[in-house]
């Protein structure tokens, strides 16, 4: 059975804005959300919606779709569904202290399976993203113990270009890491670490005007 235990002993939630333990189902209950974190390391964490929460891995190097490309994905606890909308800063010295974004959002589509758990326990699971930056199939596959690997399937989404360079902002608010730092009381310094030197023009992302208020994505 999918557990809250862990994601709940590993937090105090006095000191984090992070949501609490509760499980939920989405309407689809198919959510899946990957959120870009600058912690001690940047990494990606992608998280799929099953029974009730969010089966999540952390992706050190972000998601590709370059179907030659095999990416590690440490299995991590599981999170609430209410998750996949946090975006803001974990205070420093806490858990996964540093800058949370929702970098991509949508639903998925289990491919030859209706049992996403039982696919997950057997170490393989076979699925269709519908999101903004990252479609198509995908399959995630167990190693051993924690750890995984995501890779992409060959369709017509797939591309040799970096999407988490081409595409580095939340999906959400189209804040940099910096700008959700400085907005919600972080260290933009840090956060900037894992922000591009420049945002690509060809994504049609613009960075907020100097003074001009941030449109401030609120959790809950
Ligand atoms: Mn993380």
């Amino acid at each position: 059975m999918a557990s809250l235990s862990e994601y709940k002993k590993k937090r105090k939630f006095d000191k984090t804005p992070e949501p609490g333990p509760q499980k939920k189902r989405t309407k689809s209950g198919h959510l899946f959300v990957v959120q870009k974190h600058r912690a001690t390391q940047l990494h990606y964490d992608f998280r799929l919606e099953a029974d009730g929460v969010l089966k999540s891995w952390a992706v050190p190097k972000g998601p590709s779709l370059d179907p030659k490309v095999k990416r590690l994905a440490m299995q991590v606890e599981d999170h609430p569904v209410d998750y996949a909308k946090f975006e803001g800063v974990i205070p420093e010295g806490e858990y996964g202290g540093g800058t949370v974004m929702v970098w991509d959002y949508g639903t998925y589509e289990p491919e030859g399976t209706d049992d996403v758990s039982e696919a997950l326990r057997e170490g393989e699971l076979k699925f269709k993203l519908n999101g903004e930056k990252l479609k198509g199939s995908w399959v995630l596959v167990r190693t051993r113990g924690r750890q995984w690997l995501l890779m992409k399937h060959r369709d017509y989404y797939t591309t040799e270009e970096d999407v988490t360079e081409l595409a580095p902002v939340s999906i959400f608010t189209r804040r940099t890491l910096a700008e959700i730092a400085e907005d919600e009381g972080g260290n933009p310094k840090k956060a900037s670490t894992g922000d591009p030197k420049t945002i690509p023009r060809r994504t049609g992302v613009k960075r907020r005007k100097k003074g001009q208020r941030a449109k401030v994505w609120h959790s809950s």
